[in-house]
């Protein structure tokens, strides 16, 4: 995938012309108030490389199985692979997920990640990246939804859009577009990029086929893939 490099005005301008464009054809998202963020961590772990779907099944299976987190931890580590098969890898996320919550309880002296409110993004992530299977996407995406922090998680659609519109090249990892992204974003609109993103990676510029014909964002799209603006490609 061959993609210009950024062009025309500064980034925060062309992060906040998006966003504009964004809200005003799909609407705002505000964020829906306090979850557990252990939940998040858990559901986050268990949706790599696997469906929504899927890994919704995978939870409920878990939390039917094993009620409280520390009856996963007590429990044989086969039998927490066999609640999450649903996920796939599930020896892998089974073993992941027990030693993740070896640690909550040993840093947090309980399964409540509450604590983390008092740390900022930055140590929060340092902190949650310090585990294995936990990377900055699962680290912001937690803490965004659990906490409403004001982060724009870089998952596989942001990361996608965010290097055909040019606002990162080609060639860099979701990681390092998230830390290119950060600081130009539109102060307190990290939670409204970031699933107005994922709605249109989904539903308009799809990894594959894009529906460019239909593209609100097509006259800030530099990919050289593209169709024509109002016409099928
Ligand atoms: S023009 Fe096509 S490729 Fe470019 S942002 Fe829009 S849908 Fe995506």
């Amino acid at each position: 995938m061959k993609i210009e490099p950024a062009l025309k005005a500064p980034l925060s301008s062309r992060l906040q012309l998006a966003l504009q464009l964004l809200e005003v054809n799909q609407g705002v998202k505000s964020w829906s108030g306090p979850v557990d963020a252990l939940d998040i961590l858990i559901l986050t772990l268990l949706s790599q490389n696997t469906n929504d779907n899927l890994r919704d099944r995978a939870f409920r299976s878990l939390r039917l199985r094993f009620p409280r987190w520390e009856d996963v931890l007590a429990a044989p580590a086969q039998d927490v692979e066999a609640a999450i098969r649903n996920a796939g890898l599930s020896r892998q996320k089974a073993e992941r997920m027990q030693a993740l919550l070896r640690w909550v309880q040993s840093t947090f002296g309980g399964f409540d990640l509450a604590r983390l409110q008092e740390t900022s993004n930055d140590e929060a992530i340092e902190l949650l990246m310090g585990q294995k299977g936990i990377g900055i996407k699962t680290a912001a995406v937690t803490l965004m939804v659990a906490f409403g922090r004001d982060l724009c998680p870089v998952d596989t659609h942001v990361h996608r859009i965010s290097q055909r519109l040019g606002w990162v090249s080609a060639s860099i990892s979701a990681e390092v577009t998230y830390a290119a992204l950060k600081p130009h974003l539109p102060p307190g609109k990290g939670y409204s990029l970031h699933m107005n993103l994922l709605q249109f990676g989904r539903t308009i510029c799809r990894a594959r086929k894009p529906i460019c014909q239909r593209c609100f964002l097509w006259d800030e799209c530099v990919w050289e893939g593209k169709g024509l603006k109002g016409e099928s490609k």
